[in-house]
């Protein structure tokens, strides 16, 4: 190891930025540590906003970095192409020289889903979100937009473009039943604000294919189509399997209860590209929810291995699930650790403004802990599913 400490994080999105602040910010740490994150910009993406900016109700979700990352780590602009394990480096997509690194951690998040139809849209970065944007814009009274998924993001989006386009015919086509992770109630409530806002629900409908007017679905029918967005999940970055490291199939870093590498103990995982095991992250989605407390728990491992000490297995769980319903409504279902719906729900405008806080409190927990390094607490998972 060299005299300096040299953590390198790839992807500043919500785990990147929480553990490279709980990082730089530590008091335990020698003052030879460097911090250093990756990111193909600048900026950090509020990506829980996105739905905004492809509906028009927001001009960007980007936040200057500095204004979310302490001072102490450095940013490199640029993308990483490749990681070398066994050299402890990673590559640059624009051929800058090396970086050596003595521990990685991998954030970089999620992105379109391989099984997403060629010719849909998506609404997975500010690049796409903004060719959504685009094409929405042009679209002409009467037009048809196919919203696929019957998750929290297609809602999100669907009741955001309705709102914001009422002349568009807007419909929402779910291979399952949407909504179904609600409670009953909560459900209710969605369902009942998207007809309101002339948003047609198609559940048990899965679609096969879709071009530039149509959507194909497996029961043979053909819908007319003018815009089709994929939001059904997203995929894996393909980073860790070209560099040749462990992945699950979708391509995820596989990491062990602690959020480490068990081929290589040098490197970390938090956030949506990572796997890990069931018995403490089976209840996890991809999410910001469990991003955040992902990337401090990372940062956490990474100190105790620089300490010498056995990193400690993660524990985080959920509380609440918040979906807006276009500006002026929104949904707050409160759920067990393990993510199953409990009976309270807030809808309505309260239901908007509280989502809204909770879209503000991501960044507050950021830069709160940007102020006081281990100042962010997390709610604890359920039990590890050996210990039930
Ligand atoms: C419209 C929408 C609404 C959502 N709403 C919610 C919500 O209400 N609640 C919730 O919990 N979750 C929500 N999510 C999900 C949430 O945004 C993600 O789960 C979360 O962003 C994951 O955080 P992350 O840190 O893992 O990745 P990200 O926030 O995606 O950050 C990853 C970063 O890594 C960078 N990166 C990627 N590849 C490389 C590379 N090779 N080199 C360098 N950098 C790289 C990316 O550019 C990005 O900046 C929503 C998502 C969308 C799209």
């Amino acid at each position: 190891m060299s005299a300096r400490f040299r953590v390198v994080i790839i992807g500043a999105g919500y785990a990147g930025v929480m553990a490279a602040n709980r990082l730089a910010g530590s008091k335990q740490l020698p003052e030879s540590l460097t911090v250093t994150i990756v990111n193909p910009v600048a900026d950090f993406l509020e990506r829980i906003r996105l739905h905004e900016v492809a509906a028009g109700s927001r001009a960007s979700a980007a936040v200057p970095m500095r204004s979310v990352l302490n001072q102490r780590a450095d940013v490199i602009a640029d993308s990483v192409l490749k990681i070398d394990p066994i050299n402890r480096q990673v590559y640059f997509s624009s051929g800058r020289a090396p970086l050596s690194y003595d521990a990685l951690l991998y954030s970089v998040g999620s992105t379109q889903a391989a099984k997403a139809p060629v010719g849909a849209y998506g609404l997975q970065d500010a690049e796409s979100a903004g060719r959504l944007r685009a094409r929405l814009s042009q679209l002409e009274e009467g037009a048809r937009v196919s919203i696929i998924g019957g998750g929290l993001t297609s809602i999100e989006l669907s009741a955001e473009i309705a709102e914001r386009y009422p002349g568009l015919q807007v419909r929402l086509v779910s291979r399952g039943v949407i909504a179904d992770t609600l409670s009953h109630s909560g459900r209710h409530a969605v369902r009942k604000r998207l007809s309101a806002l002339g948003v047609e629900m198609m559940d048990n409908t899965d679609v096969q294919a879709c071009d530039s007017s149509s959507v194909r679905t497996s029961g043979g029918d053909t819908l007319t189509s003018d815009c089709t967005i994929w939001a059904a999940g997203f995929g894996a970055p393909a980073l860790a399997r070209d560099s040749g490291l462990p992945t699950d199939a979708e391509g995820r870093l596989m990491v062990d209860e602690s959020l480490s590498c068990p081929q290589y103990a040098d490197i970390f995982g938090a956030g949506d590209a990572v796997r890990i095991p069931d018995s403490v992250a089976g209840h996890l989605r991809m999410s910001c929810a469990a991003a955040l407390p992902l990337g401090a728990h990372a940062a956490d491992s990474i100190l105790a291995r620089l300490q010498k000490q056995a990193p400690a297995p993660l524990s985080a769980g959920y509380v609440l699930k918040c979906i807006s319903l276009g500006r002026k409504s929104g949904l707050i279902q409160t759920v067990t650790a393990d993510d199953r719906p409990r009976s309270l729900v807030v809808r309505g405008r309260l239901g908007g403004l509280a989502k809204e806080q909770i879209c503000r409190m991501t960044l507050g927990w950021i830069r709160g802990e940007l102020r006081r390094s281990g100042s962010y607490k997390w709610a604890k998972g359920p039990l590890p599913t050996a210990a039930r």
